[in-house]
């Protein structure tokens, strides 16, 4: 069977939250809210992990409800990791979010990789939007797969105005993006609409 890419549009500010779910498996990214739902809407799968690619309220709000339901161990970058666990009240875009993170199940650093049934996926270090910010870049099944959370939007990069934000790396991360992510690997942010690297290499400034 082949693996396919569930999108659910979460929390107040409709954050895309993505399962990726291959053989029987699923890897939810970034349960920004509404965690009892997403249990509810993936119980015909095995929840093997919920990584979160930044620690931002909008990202990380329905951790808590989604691991409760699932048992699933929770992972982001230690960078990140202690701002979720308050990020709650925190809002990025001037609104609350469902619940603050809980302590993380595993940490992620550069080059870990998460294996979601015939689906493997490196952890990339892309940080600039926050200190933690990564990418997952897929292998396996998951080939040309890449999850930007908030670094690479279509069209568009993550802001770098928000506490621990940095313009000039964030531009680093997009650079490493650009060398390392073929052309032809098909991009999920973390708001807005899935595209592919070709296009954004032709259309976006800050790949420039
Ligand atoms: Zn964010």
């Amino acid at each position: 069977m082949d693996d396919a890419i569930e999108l659910f549009m979460v929390g107040p500010i409709q954050t895309n939250c993505y399962a990726y779910e291959s053989a029987g498996e699923c890897m939810v990214v970034d349960p920004g809210g509404e965690g009892a739902m997403l249990a509810d809407a993936l119980s015909g799968f095995k929840v093997v992990a919920i990584v979160c690619t930044h620690g931002h309220g909008d990202h990380v709000g329905g951790v808590a409800a989604l691991k409760a339901a699932t048992g699933a161990p929770y992972l982001i970058h230690a960078a990140d990791s202690e701002a979720a666990q308050h990020s709650s009240q925190v809002p990025e875009w001037g609104i609350c979010y469902d619940d603050d993170a809980p302590e993380p199940d595993g940490l992620l650093s550069e080059g870990d990789v998460i294996s979601v049934g015939t689906a493997r996926f490196s952890v990339m270090e892309t940080p600039g939007h926050t200190p933690g910010c990564v990418c997952l870049v897929g292998s396996g099944s998951a080939e040309g797969v890449v999850f930007s959370g908030d670094t690479l939007f279509a069209g568009s990069r993550g802001r770098t105005d928000l506490p621990g934000g940095d313009t000039a790396t964030i531009m680093d991360s997009l650079a490493r993006l650009k060398r390392e992510v073929p052309p032809e690997a098909a991009v999920y942010p973390g708001h807005g609409l899935s595209t592919t690297m070709a296009r954004e290499l032709a259309v976006n400034p800050y790949l420039r």
